[in-house]
């Protein structure tokens, strides 16, 4: 029997690049055909076959309550009844950006976009309109969204189909941006030595989800901070990914380290099109209307997605929801590993918050290197023994995943059984 998957997939591709609006979903690293989804429900989504998987995606992210809660389905309808769109100010906004502010204290004040690509492009933006240098330092492996100068050595899809930097990108672009290795302090010692008055920027995710998991340590972000403060640098902290992910006030909370400006998406929309980038009011000064920057936005701030966030905000702020969260994401991490080990498979995986990396080698990676290291043919492997049992892992060797809410002990057992059997098969 043909899968319905297979049939809108082959549609899709008539009039859709790839069949995909966005490249890691078509499955190509991984191979077969990607599911076609039609519904979701707390840790569950349903595809084209009405075949259903526990999710450990959650929209890449933003499903941290579980999908389609409740409270954030009402607070959309109530929204959406109210009208869609205004392109004038509203009071939800203004909440939002409050809420924000209040639990950041390195975000003074917060500008609302609609995506992690957006915002990243704009604090890139405003930290060189502030300083009036041009050169930024990122990381290999590190993805801050597809403006044009962040594209160069990325992660997530770009890693995932091997060309890390994008055609396109003219060399103009590219040859203000230097590309450094992640959790190695030295090397941006020796960069700012040898150019530190030229530096606008250093961008960075604090803990990197987009080369799989890797744990900044410690030392490498506190070099950073020295050294951006030192030069008159903006150090630009991207949690599109980790932010409320790994704690409520994200890694800048985890590792208590102030940035001037951080990048925000993903749960803040709650799985609408919410992304913000915010910190020092006399950098955010900068901006127009206040400044010399230019940032704008049709659907800025769009009341629906607004409302959407705000409920998502309200609802990972009650009592105990990290630390039932992290105690899950562990918990799967731990299992994993044990029915690895069962199996005699070299395997090891982390966690951290709602955020866990799997890894086909001996060791949790630090770097892109060791990330680089890993088996991807039997990361490949795992993942479609995971699928057919109805497990839906990121179709990426290097990508995170995803934990919510409403992954309970039952929906954890359950994968950690289907990774018995998918383990002892590929082993
Ligand atoms: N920064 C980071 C750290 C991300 O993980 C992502 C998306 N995965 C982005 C930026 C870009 O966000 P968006 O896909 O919403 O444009």
């Amino acid at each position: 029997m043909t899968s319905k998957n297979d049939i809108l997939f082959a549609r899709a591709q008539t009039t859709t690049p790839g069949g995909v609006n966005s490249p890691v979903r078509a499955f190509r690293s991984v191979g077969g055909t990607p599911r076609f989804i039609t519904r979701a429900d707390g840790p569950w989504f349903w595809d084209a076959d009405d075949k259903r998987y526990i999710d450990y995606i959650g929209s890449w992210g933003p499903a941290i309550v579980g999908h389609a809660h409740p409270e954030v389905i009402r607070a959309v309808q109530e929204a959406a009844a109210r009208g869609l769109s205004f392109g004038a100010p509203t009071e939800g906004e203004i909440v939002m950006a409050e809420e924000i502010c209040r639990i950041l204290p390195s975000v003074e004040q917060v500008r609302l976009v609609s995506s992690g690509t957006e915002a990243a492009m704009s604090a890139l933006r405003l930290a060189r309109g502030a300083t009036g240098r041009d050169k930024i330092i990122k990381f290999e492996g590190c993805y801050h969204g597809h403006a044009d100068s962040l594209l160069v050595k990325a992660g997530s899809g770009l890693l995932t189909f091997g060309n890390p930097t994008s055609a396109g990108v003219p060399e103009d672009f590219a040859k203000h941006t230097l590309v450094l290795d992640y959790n190695d302090p030295q090397q941006l010692e020796d960069v700012f030595a040898r150019m530190g008055s030229q530096i606008a920027c250093v961008i960075v995710e604090p803990v990197a989800g987009n080369m799989n998991l890797v744990r900044a340590t410690p030392e490498f972000l506190q070099a950073m901070r020295r050294l951006c403060s030192q030069h008159g640098a903006v150090l630009i902290f991207d949690e599109v990914m980790c932010g409320f992910r790994v704690g409520l006030t994200g890694a800048q909370g985890m590792y208590d380290i102030r940035p001037d400006l951080t990048v925000l998406g993903k749960v803040i929309g709650g799985g609408l099109p919410v992304a913000a980038f915010g910190g020092r009011k006399d950098m955010m000064n900068f901006l127009a209307p206040m400044g010399p920057v230019y940032q704008a936005g049709t659907l800025s701030g769009n009341p629906v997605a607004v409302a959407a966030g705000m409920s998502t905000l309200k609802l990972i702020q009650q009592p105990g929801f990290y630390e039932s969260l992290a105690t899950q994401t562990a918990k799967l991490a731990r299992g994993l590993s044990d029915a690895a080990a069962a199996a005699g498979v070299s395997f090891c995986a982390d966690a951290v918050g709602g955020m866990f990396g799997l890894y086909f080698g001996a060791e949790v990676p630090g770097s892109f290197k060791e990330i680089m290291a890993c088996d991807k043919e039997k990361f490949n492997r795992f993942f479609h023994a995971m699928l057919d049992l109805g497990v839906y892992l990121a179709p990426s060797a290097f990508e995170a995943g995803f934990v919510s809410a409403a992954h309970d002990d039952e929906v954890i057992d359950a994968t950690i059984g289907a990774a018995r059997k998918a383990f002892a098969q590929i082993a």
